[in-house]
C-alpha cells in the first residue's frame, strides 16, 4: 500500500515527459518537455552535451517547481547534419538571428539558413508554449569546446563590451554565474552574493538567445556552471526559483 501511495505522488507531480520531432535533412532531434504541476517557469536547454544542468534539474526537491524543455540530438553541442550529400554543422545557441546564422552555419547558404530560421522558430515557439513564465530561462554549463567564465565580461577580456554591470564575490568559482538582463535581478543576485552578468542594452548579434531577448523586451535569466558542479548549479536554480516566486 504504501509503496503505491507513493507511486500516486510522483504520478500527481510529474507527469510522463513528451517529446516533439522535428527534421533538418537526414537529422531527426527532439525536444523533450518534463513538466511540472504548477511549475512557475520553465527552463530550456539547447545545447544536449550540458548533461550537468540536467543532473541539476533532476536533483530539484519537488517543491522547486520548475519544468524543463529540451533540445535532444545525440548528445552534441553542435548541430551536424548532412542534406542533399553534404554535411552542415551549427551551434543551436546562435540561430534566432539572421546575423548569428550567418556567422554560425557552416557551410553558410541562404537556402539553408532559412531552413534553420525556421527551426529555430519551431524551437522557440514549442517553448513559449510549454512555458508559465515571462522569463526565459536558460540553462548552460561550460565546456572543453567553449569555455567561458564570468572574467570573460570583466575588461580587458573579450566580453567586456557585452555587460553593462559585474559582480564576482570573493567566494564563488568563476565558471559558475548569472548572466541576466533586468537590473532588478543583477541587483537581487548581487545582493545574494553570486557571481553575476548585467548584460549590455545593445549586445553583439550573436544569434543567441540572451540577445534574442534583449531585442524583443523578453526578461532573460541564464543560469551557467561548470561541468560537474551539479550541487552549486542546483543551488542557484533554487535561488531562481525563489527570486520568480517574489514576481
Ligand atoms: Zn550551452
Amino acid at each position: 500500500m504504501k509503496h503505491l501511495f507513493i507511486s500516486g505522488i510522483l504520478l500527481l507531480t510529474l507527469a510522463p515527459p513528451t517529446s516533439t520531432t522535428y527534421q533538418l535533412g537526414t537529422k531527426t532531434c527532439t525536444t523533450k518537455f518534463t513538466e511540472k504541476k504548477n511549475a512557475v517557469a520553465t527552463l530550456l536547454s539547447l545545447h544536449d552535451n550540458e548533461n550537468t544542468a540536467i543532473a541539476a534539474y533532476e536533483s530539484l526537491a519537488t517543491n522547486i517547481r520548475f519544468s524543463l524543455l529540451e533540445l535532444q540530438q545525440e548528445n552534441q553541442r553542435l548541430f551536424i547534419y548532412q542534406e542533399n550529400g553534404k554535411d552542415y554543422i551549427f551551434d543551436p545557441n546562435r540561430i534566432f538571428s539572421d546575423e548569428g546564422i550567418k556567422k554560425t552555419l557552416k557551410p553558410y547558404d541562404a537556402n539553408t539558413a532559412s531552413k534553420i530560421k525556421d527551426f529555430a522558430a519551431a524551437i522557440f515557439k514549442a517553448f513559449v508554449l510549454k512555458n508559465p513564465n515571462k522569463y526565459l530561462i536558460s540553462i548552460h554549463n561550460n565546456t572543453d569546446e567553449g569555455p567561458l567564465s564570468i572574467r570573460d565580461y570583466i575588461k580587458p577580456n573579450k566580453y567586456q563590451n557585452e555587460a553593462k554591470g559585474v559582480f564576482v564575490p570573493p567566494n564563488m568559482d568563476e565558471d559558475d554565474f548569472f548572466l541576466v538582463t533586468e537590473q532588478e535581478d543583477f541587483d537581487y543576485l548581487k545582493m545574494h552574493k553570486q557571481n553575476v552578468v548585467l548584460q549590455s542594452d545593445k549586445p553583439t548579434d550573436d544569434g543567441s538567445l540572451s540577445v534574442y531577448c534583449e531585442k524583443n523586451n523578453i526578461p532573460y535569466i541564464n543560469i551557467e556552471a561548470q561541468n560537474e558542479h551539479t550541487k552549486i548549479q542546483k543551488e542557484m536554480m533554487k535561488i531562481i526559483y525563489t527570486l520568480l516566486k517574489t514576481k
